[in-house]
């Protein structure tokens, strides 16, 4: 059993791990991505494992905003394939289920 710590729902983390940038630990060393599991809610959980002490963390994702879902409609009603409104041009928005999720934040922008 592995003792699973949150981290601080954190702008500036967020903003790194939208980037695909390195995210620092809060023991040193960096925290490298396991996974991300989505919730019922529309928010997200980002895993992550310090690369030094081997501790996991979970960051929530927040989910998606009035703001963004407006801008991935719109694309849709353009007749194009929306991009995550987070991780910018190139990361597809893909089906699951009823919605239409990006797969590296895990957080459904619109109804598919
Ligand atoms: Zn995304």
């Amino acid at each position: 059993m592995v003792d699973v710590l949150q981290l601080d729902n954190d702008t500036h983390l967020l903003k790194q791990y939208y980037a695909g940038h390195q995210m620092e630990s809060p023991n040193g060393g960096f925290l490298i991505l396991l996974g991300v599991r989505p919730a019922a809610d529309g928010t997200a959980m980002g895993i992550f494992e310090c690369s030094v002490s081997s501790l996991r963390y979970e960051l929530v994702i927040p989910k998606a905003t009035r703001t963004e879902r407006r801008k991935v409609r719109d694309a849709i009603e353009a007749g194009e394939d929306p991009d995550c409104p987070r991780h910018g041009h190139g990361t597809r928005l893909v089906r699951a289920g009823k919605d239409l999720v990006c797969t590296a934040c895990g957080v459904a922008y619109a109804k598919a």
